[in-house]
C-alpha cells in the first residue's frame, strides 16, 4: 500500500505537489477548470496544516519554442487565486536562482506555482524531452526543492516523467494525494474487487487501443458489451459483412480468438445504424450483416434495448468509449441511451474510465449518477489493462 497523508508528516515542510493543470486554454481563457478544481482538497490539506506548497504541472505538449507563448500556466495560477481566495506566487520558470529563491522564502500556509514542467522538453530551440523522458538531473533537481513529494495527478500517473517519478525517486518522503488516493480507491474497487455480475462496456473507434482491457477484463468481467467502430471487426472475425465499416484487418483473428475464448461473454451489437459515408445525415437501420455501400456509424436501437437489459441486473458496470460516432448528431444515440442506462442504475458500482465517455456523461448532466468518472483517460485505461501505474508505483509504500 502507497503512503497516504495518513502516514506523513507536513507541518512546516516544503511540499512539491504534481498536480494535473493540464485544462483546456481558449485565447488564454481556462474554458473548463475541472481540473484545478480537482486539486483543491489536497493543496487545502497542505496549507491548513502549515506546509509550504510548490505546484508543479506540464500543460498541454511542448513540441517547439514558440509554443511555450500560448502554454505558460500564469493563467491557471490567476483561476487557483479565485478559487483559493489566496494569492498564489507564480514563477515563469522551471529551474534557475529566482524560483530557488522564490520557494527559500515561501512561509508556511503559503502556495507557489512553477512554470509548464513541459517548458523542459525544449532547450535553447532544441528538442531535449528532459520531463517526458524523464532526465534524471531534472527529477534530481526538482527533488532538492523540497522536503516531501505528493502526486496528485492521475492524468499523468500512466507515465514515467521528471516531474513525477523523477522527483518521487529522489526525494526523502513522497506520498499520494487525495485526488489520486481516490481514483485508485474507485479502480481498485470496480476493476480488481468488483461485486458481480459485472459488466463492461468497451468501444471506441479501434480493437487495438482496447485489446488490453479485454484481455484483463475477460477473466474479471461476467459480461463484455462491445459497441462502437470496434465491434465491426469482431463481425468480420463472425464471417459477416461489413460494409465500408471500420475494420482492422490484421486484428480479425485475434477478435476471434477473444470470441472462442470468451465463451459467451463477448456481447456484440445485434444491429447498426449506419451512412453510405463518414458524414451526419439520416441513418439507414441494418442488421448484423451490412450491404457493401454503407458503414455502420452507431449501434442500431435493437442493441441498445439488449445492451439495457444486460445491464439492468448489474452490480458492477465499468464503461470506456463511445458506441458510435457520437460527435455526429444523428449518430450519438447508442452512447447517449447506454450512458443514461448506466446513470439510472440504483445501487450499482459505476464507473467511467475517463475520455469521451466522461466528457459524453458530464455533458448530459449525469455527472453526479455514476458512483465514479475519472479524470484520466489513458491513466484509467492502463489501470483497466491490468498495468501498473509507474507515477503510483513510484511513491513510497506505506
Ligand atoms: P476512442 O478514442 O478509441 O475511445 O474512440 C473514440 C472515437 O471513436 C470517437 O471519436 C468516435 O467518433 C469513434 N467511433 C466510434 N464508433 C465509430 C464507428 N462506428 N465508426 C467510426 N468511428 C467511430
Amino acid at each position: 500500500m502507497k503512503k497516504t497523508f495518513n502516514n506523513i508528516q507536513v507541518s512546516g515542510k516544503t511540499v512539491l505537489v504534481r498536480v494535473d493543470f493540464n485544462v483546456p486554454l481558449k485565447d488564454g481563457v481556462i474554458t473548463d477548470d475541472n481540473r484545478v478544481r480537482a486539486a483543491l482538497p489536497t493543496i487545502n490539506y497542505l496549507t491548513e496544516k502549515g506546509a509550504k506548497v510548490v505546484l508543479l504541472s506540464h500543460l498541454s505538449r511542448i513540441k517547439e519554442e514558440a509554443d511555450k507563448a500560448k502554454k505558460s500556466l500564469a493563467p491557471v495560477a490567476k483561476k487557483l487565486e479565485e478559487l483559493l481566495g489566496k494569492t498564489i506566487k507564480f514563477v515563469p520558470q522551471t529551474r534557475g536562482v529566482e524560483l530557488e529563491s522564490a520557494i527559500k522564502s515561501l512561509n508556511a500556509g503559503e502556495i507557489l506555482l512553477i512554470e509548464n514542467t513541459r517548458f523542459e522538453d525544449i532547450q535553447n530551440g532544441e528538442v531535449v524531452k528532459y520531463e517526458s523522458k524523464n532526465d534524471s538531473q531534472l527529477g534530481k533537481y526538482w527533488a532538492s526543492l523540497g522536503n516531501i513529494f505528493v502526486n496528485d495527478a492521475f492524468g499523468t500517473a500512466h507515465r514515467a516523467h521528471a516531474s513525477n517519478v523523477g522527483i518521487a525517486s529522489n526525494i526523502a518522503e513522497s506520498c499520494l494525494g487525495f485526488l489520486v488516493e481516490k481514483e485508485l480507491e474507485m479502480l481498485s474497487k470496480g476493476i480488481d474487487k468488483p461485486e458481480h455480475p459485472f459488466v463492461a462496456i468497451i468501444g471506441g473507434a479501434k480493437v487495438s487501443d482496447k485489446i488490453g482491457v479485454i484481455d484483463n477484463l475477460l477473466e474479471k468481467a461476467d459480461k463484455i458489451i462491445i459497441g462502437g467502430g470496434m465491434a465491426y471487426t469482431f463481425f468480420k472475425a463472425q464471417n459477416h459483412s461489413i460494409g465500408k465499416s471500420l475494420c482492422e484487418e490484421d486484428k480479425v483473428s485475434l477478435a476471434k480468438e477473444y470470441l472462442d475464448k470468451a465463451n459467451g461473454k463477448i456481447i456484440l451489437p445485434i444491429d447498426s445504424a449506419c451512412n453510405t459515408d463518414f458524414k451526419d445525415s439520416n441513418p439507414t437501420i441494418t442488421g448484423i450483416d451490412l450491404p457493401d455501400d454503407l458503414m455502420g456509424l452507431d449501434i442500431g436501437p435493437k442493441s441498445i434495448e439488449l445492451f439495457k437489459s444486460i445491464l439492468k441486473d448489474a452490480k458492477t458496470v465499468a464503461w470506456n468509449g463511445p458506441m458510435g460516432v457520437f460527435e455526429f448528431e444523428h449518430y450519438n444515440k447508442g452512447t447517449l441511451a447506454v450512458c443514461e442506462a448506466i446513470a439510472n442504475l440504483k445501487n450499482s458500482f459505476t464507473l467511467i474510465g475517463g475520455g469521451d465517455s466522461a466528457a459524453a456523461a458530464i455533458q448530459l448532466g449525469f455527472k453526479d449518477k455514476f458512483t465514479h468518472i475519472s479524470t484520466g483517460g489513458g491513466a484509467s485505461l492502463e489501470y483497466m489493462e491490468g498495468k501498473k501505474l509507474p507515477g503510483v508505483e513510484a511513491i513510497q509504500n506505506k
